[in-house]
C-alpha cells in the first residue's frame, strides 16, 4: 500500500528526520489559511501515489498568495498525468503547500526488501532528483547498494561508508547517520517495503533535509499496523481492482484485451500462458477462489465485462469445491443482469462440469464452449480478433 507525500512526511517527523514545513489542504479555503501560516513564497505540490510530479507540472513555486490560489485552483479536482501514472492519470484531492528549501545538492536514499538477499538493503546515490532506474542503467556505479544484516541493524561504518561516497562533510556525517537510523527504523516499526527519499537535499547552509517521501508499506502486515491501514486512500487505485478486493475477489488489471475469469492462481496463470501462446493478451484476470457461489460468480463475471478493453472473455472453471453447475448459474444471472455484448467462451472440467454445460447450452445465450484449455485459448484468441474487426474501437486504445 502506497501513502502520499504529506502522509510519508508525518511519519519521517515522528522519526526525528528533517522535512521542509509544510501543510496539508484540501480545498482552497485550507490552502489560504495553510499560506497564511506557512508566509510566502511557497510550492504547490499535486498529493498522488506517484512520482514524477515535478517534470509534469504537479510541483509548482509560488511567489504570490494570487498565483498560490491560481496554481492550487488548477490542481485540485484535476487529474495528474505523469511518467509513472497511468495513461490517464490520477486525481489530486489534496496540495501539500511547502516552504522552498534552498538546495545545494539533490541526493538519493532509499530502503527496501531486497529479496533475492533475504535483507533490508540502503541504496544511495549522489545523482539525486532523476529517475533512479535510469541513473543505475547509465552509471551503475553512481550506485551504492549497502545490506544490513538483520540481527546487528543498521552499523555506524554503514551509515559512514554511504555518507562517503555521498559526499558528505564530516559535520554533516553525524546528522546523515542518525536520519539513516531513523529511516531505518521507520521501515522496520511501520513493516515498509520501500521507504524512497530522492531527493534527499543537502541546503546552501548545510543541513540535510527530506524534500520528498515515498512509502510502501507490506500489505499482508497492515492487520498489525491499524493506524497506517487508515491511511488508505482507494482513489489511487484502479477502481475494480478496488471493487474487487471488496468482495474478497483478486483482480489484476492488465493490458491486452481478453478479459479472464478462472479459480485458483495457478490456473489464472496456466490460462494467462496459454491466451499468449496463442497469440493473445489477457486484459486482466480475475480470481473467483476455491469458495465460489452463484452470487460471487455474478459480481465476479460484470465485474470482468465491466473493462471497456474486454473483447472477449475466458471463463476457465476447474471445479473441484466448486461446482460447475453453480458457476454457470452465475455466469447467467451476470449476463441477464448486465448483459453482454462480447463474445463469450466457457471451458468447466471438473465436479458437474456437463450439468453446468448443459445449463449454459439451454441458456439460448450466444456463450462458446471448449472441451480443453487449449481449446478454449483458440476460440477466445479467435473471438477476440473477430470482434476487434467488427467492433474497432472493441479493446482498443483509449
Ligand atoms: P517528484 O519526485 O514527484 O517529481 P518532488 O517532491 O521530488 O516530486 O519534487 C520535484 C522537484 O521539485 C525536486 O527534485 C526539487 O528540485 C523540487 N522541490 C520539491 N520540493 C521542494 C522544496 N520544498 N523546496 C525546493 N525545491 C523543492
Ligand atoms: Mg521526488
Amino acid at each position: 500500500m502506497n501513502l502520499h507525500e504529506y502522509q510519508a512526511k508525518q511519519l519521517l517527523t515522528r522519526f526525528a528526520i528533517p522535512v521542509p514545513e509544510s501543510v496539508v489542504a484540501a480545498s482552497l479555503d485550507e490552502v489560504r489559511a495553510a499560506a497564511e501560516s506557512l508566509g510566502m513564497p511557497a510550492l504547490v505540490k499535486a498529493q498522488v501515489h506517484a512520482g514524477g510530479r515535478g517534470k509534469a507540472g504537479g510541483v509548482r513555486r509560488c511567489a504570490s498568495m494570487t498565483e498560490l490560489e491560481a496554481q492550487a485552483r488548477a490542481l485540485l479536482g484535476s487529474r495528474l498525468v505523469t511518467a509513472q501514472t497511468p495513461p490517464n492519470g490520477l486525481p489530486v484531492s489534496r496540495v501539500l503547500l511547502e516552504t522552498p528549501v534552498a538546495i545545494a545538492r539533490e541526493l538519493y536514499l532509499a530502503l527496501l526488501v531486497d529479496r533475492a538477499a533475504e535483507r533490508i538493503a540502503v541504496m544511495a546515490s549522489a545523482a539525486g532528483g532523476m529517475d533512479i532506474e535510469t541513473v543505475a542503467a547509465a552509471d551503475p556505479e553512481a550506485v551504492l547498494v549497502s545490506h544490513i544484516e538483520p540481527a546487528l541493524g543498521l552499523r555506524p561504518w554503514q551509515c559512514r561508508q554511504i555518507g562517503l561516497f555521498l559526499g558528505l562533510t564530516a559535520a554533516q556525517q553525524s546528522a546523515f547517520a542518525g536520519l539513516l537510523n531513523g529511516l531505518y527504523q521507520l521501515f522496520i516499526r511501520c513493516d515498509a517495503r520501500l521507504v524512497e527519499i530522492n531527493p534527499l537535499v543537502v541546503t546552501e547552509a548545510g543541513e540535510l533535509i527530506a524534500l520528498d517521501a515515498k512509502l510502501d508499506l507490506d500489505d499482508s502486515a497492515l492487520y498489525r499496523q491499524p493506524e497506517l491501514a487508515a491511511l488508505h486512500d482507494p482513489s489511487q487505485e484502479d477502481a475494480r481492482e478496488v471493487a474487487a478486493r471488496a468482495e474478497g475477489l483478486s483482480y489484476i488489471s492488465l493490458e491486452g484485451d481478453i478479459g479472464c475469469m478462472v479459480n485458483g492462481a495457478g490456473l489464472a496463470m496456466a490460462t494467462m500462458d496459454l491466451i499468449a501462446l496463442h497469440g493473445g493478451a489477457p486484459a486482466n484476470f480475475l480470481d473467483v477462489g476455491g469458495g465460489a457461489t452463484a452470487e460471487r460468480v455474478a459480481r465476479a463475471f460484470a465485474l470482468v465485462l465491466s473493462d471497456d478493453k474486454v473483447a472477449a472473455v475466458l471463463v476457465n472453471i476447474f471445479g473441484g469445491i466448486v461446482r460447475c453447475d453453480l458457476i454457470a448459474e452465475g455466469i447467467l444471472a451476470a449476463v441477464q443482469e448486465v448483459g453482454v455484448k462480447v463474445p463469450v467462451v466457457v471451458r468447466l472440467e471438473g465436479t458437474n462440469a456437463a450439468l453446468g454445460l448443459e445449463r449454459l447450452a439451454r441458456s439460448g445465450l450466444a456463450i462458446e464452449t471448449a472441451a480443453t484449455l487449449v481449446d478454449a485459448a483458440n476460440k477466445v484468441v479467435e473471438a477476440a480478433a473477430a470482434q476487434r474487426a467488427r467492433v474497432p474501437h472493441a479493446g482498443g486504445e483509449t
